[in-house]
């Protein structure tokens, strides 16, 4: 069977890197989280004091850039990929609230989607790869063999992400995560560089109504017919 590219855009919390993921494993492709990348960008600009309230100091952040290197490690224990920013883990740092509610106003930074989409193309050269995110199918890889676009309701999103940040102990609200999902939502659709779209020719899943693995079923029956074309 060839080894083909498979993009999974989508909206934010609708459970595409949980699918991207347990595809990657079930095919034997390598699996990038192109989001975690956005949030380490995201992390290591708070950390340098350049995000203040909902403002990015952009020009401070464009000379920092080449500081910034994120890469990914396969953790065994998980049978998943860790996020490393500068050479520090960083998986679970990334993914708190705080994250969330910066990271579209740095995704959105022309500088900062060139780097990281120069390096997603680098880690997808030669195919085998499942890479989610926003732009995969539209900007990243154009030419992927099997593009799809995932969603559901916003409210199910939020219920979905409230119910991980409580697994995981961390205390929220989920008025709060619904606010959160809208807002990126809306950043996301409307920024000018890459924005969210479906790519005209993705496949098109409102996951609302289907438990993980009846996603993940049909995913892999839609990827496997691909590899066959
Ligand atoms: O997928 P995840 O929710 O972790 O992505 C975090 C944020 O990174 C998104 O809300 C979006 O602003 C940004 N992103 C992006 N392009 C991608 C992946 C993520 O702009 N390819």
């Amino acid at each position: 069977m060839k080894k083909i590219t498979i993009a999974i855009d989508g909206h934010s919390s609708c459970g595409k890197s949980t699918m991207a993921k347990d595809l990657a494993r079930e095919l034997g492709y390598v699996y990038i989280d192109t989001g975690a990348m956005y949030r380490a960008v995201t992390l290591y600009a708070l950390r340098a004091g350049l995000i203040e309230g909902q403002e990015v100091a952009v020009e401070a952040l464009r000379s920092q850039m080449p500081k910034v290197h994120v890469s990914f490690c396969f953790n065994e224990q998980t049978g998943r990929p860790d996020t490393y920013l500068n050479g520090e883990r960083v998986e679970d740092a990334i993914r708190t609230l705080e994250i969330s509610s910066k990271v579209s106003l740095v995704a959105a930074i022309d500088f900062v989607r060139t780097a990281m989409v120069a390096q997603q193309q680098e880690m997808g050269q030669g195919g085998g790869i499942v890479m989610d995110g926003r732009d995969i199918g539209t900007t990243v890889f154009p030419e992927a063999e099997l593009k799809v676009f995932v969603t559901a309701s916003a409210q199910v999103r939020a219920q979905r992400r409230y119910d991980e940040l409580t697994a995981k102990g961390e205390a929220c609200e989920l008025q709060e995560i619904l606010e959160n999902v809208l807002e990126r939502d809306r950043i996301d659709s409307t920024r000018a560089v890459s924005p969210l779209r479906k790519a005209e020719d993705a496949v098109v899943l409102d996951n609302s109504q289907m438990t993980i693995s009846e996603q993940k079923a049909w995913l892999l029956e839609l990827a496997k017919s691909r590899m066959n074309d």
